[in-house]
């Protein structure tokens, strides 16, 4: 084979579809019961809106984004995440002009140079939400409940809820220097990546993958306890919300999510059904970000949730089925001479409304009426050389296996009957 697609891209093919267009169906749904309205922002970005958003030590930042010179000598970036661009789309239409808050949702592919493995793409494609514009932890509920909501309308079933809090500007720097403190005696037994993370990163340490580093900081000093009383009341309420709401979950001390742009809450979603990488999504609250992208000071929170993801796990619960639609009608012509009728019944079935296709390859009765039958078509209507003497018809009922002969003229709304009673 000459061309091959990228690495960790995927051709997401037309039987497995109707299995995306669920997921996003399902999403858009919810987004519209719950008051987010879609937002749809450019593929690529300013390479500085990412680093100064994401924070220039984080991973994705240092060695996963796709960056690139134009032709006209900019940086550009494909976006790895989608609340940068929806944040600068934010401050950059003036949004905040429309008063009150800004409730947005996203669906979008992101991209990262990532090693490729099960669950993770260099394109992925992700669902979030924004919510922009209230300070208040009753946002913060409302969001997970959102997150949460659409796991469970795919049925998805086996799911826990992580959450922590990491601070501030106030009272993050505090725990930054606790953690050095107490990972200070072992920095040099930890991976690499946390040694870097060590000086430039620290919380970022707590959430290594590598077992070694995982074992060392175990014991790590929680977070919780070096909350500035804002952060605490913001994070007591959220548990009190969340417990009313009826939505269990875990406080995880060693969350703290990719980025440097979050503030207080953060979740993921995990599921055991997914193994190693088993966060489903995640999100958090991002009070500093608007003004850092240069906006007025405004606070925000949002989730983004994997497709992929979502998929993996539906698949392995058995909830992947996912059928291509059924064609209603299949119009078979004999002979050359009922080419232009069968085209122009063909359309008019279209243009009705109901769902048609045809044979294009000349074949036999025999062979298109298995082509109907594979399609899963309700009716046939053959056209031969007898129906076309007589402006007829032979409607064949392919359940009931009747068949009788209509006028041209009328046969649509027979059709229309037969397909719209079964
Ligand atoms: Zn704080
Ligand atoms: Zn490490």
């Amino acid at each position: 084979m000459r061309y091959q697609r990228p690495r960790g891209t995927n051709d997401i093919l037309p039987d497995e579809t109707p299995l995306w267009n669920r997921v996003e169906e399902t999403f858009r749904t919810l987004c519209k019961r719950y008051g987010y309205h879609e937002i749809r922002t450019p593929i690529f970005e300013d390479t500085d809106l990412f680093t100064r958003s994401m924070g220039e030590h984080t991973d994705v930042v240092s060695k996963e984004m796709y960056t690139f010179t134009d032709r006209g000598g900019r940086s550009v970036t494909l976006k790895p995440e989608g609340t940068a661009p929806v944040v600068r789309a934010y401050v950059e239409n003036n949004l905040a002009a429309q008063g009150g808050l800004s409730k947005l949702y996203y669906i979008t592919p992101i991209f990262r140079y990532e090693r490729p493995q099960a669950g993770r793409y260099r394109q992925a494609h992700q669902l979030g939400v924004e919510a922009i514009g209230s300070q208040h932890p009753a946002l913060d509920a409302e969001v997970i409940a959102l997150a949460m909501h659409f796991y469970r309308q795919l049925g998805i079933s086996r799911l826990s809820l992580v959450l922590n809090s990491v601070g501030c500007p106030v009272c993050r720097p505090t725990y930054r220097e606790r953690l050095r403190e107490f990972a200070r005696p072992f920095v040099q037994e930890l991976c690499e990546a946390c040694q870097t993370r060590y000086e430039l990163n620290p919380l970022r340490m707590l959430d290594c993958k590598r077992e070694k580093c995982r074992a060392l900081l175990h014991d790590a000093p929680d977070i919780i306890e070096s909350l500035c009383e804002e952060c605490r009341t913001h994070f007591d309420a959220l548990r009190q919300y969340l417990d009313g709401l009826g939505i269990p979950y875990v406080v995880d001390k060693h969350l703290v999510r990719g980025f440097d742009y979050y503030t207080k809450t953060a979740f993921e979603i995990v599921s055991d059904a997914l193994g190693a990488q088993n966060a489903l999504g995640g999100g958090g609250r991002y009070d500093g970000l608007v003004e850092e992208i240069g906006g007025p000071p405004t606070p925000g929170i949002g989730f983004a949730l994997g497709i992929e993801r979502a998929i993996i796990v539906m698949k392995e619960l058995g909830l992947a089925e996912a059928k291509r639609e059924a064609v209603e009608a299949f119009v078979a012509a004999l002979g050359e001479e009922a080419t232009l009728p069968a085209l122009k019944l063909l359309q008019a079935l279209r243009e009705a409304g109901i769902s048609a296709e045809t044979d294009y390859q000349r074949r036999s009765l025999k062979a298109q009426m298995k082509v109907a039958d594979r399609l899963g078509c309700r009716v046939v209507l053959l056209l031969g050389e007898d129906e076309l003497a007589q402006r007829t018809v032979t409607l064949r009922d392919m359940v009931t296996k009747e068949q009788r002969t209509v006028p041209l003229d009328t046969c649509i709304e027979e059709v229309l009957q037969t397909v719209r009673n079964a």
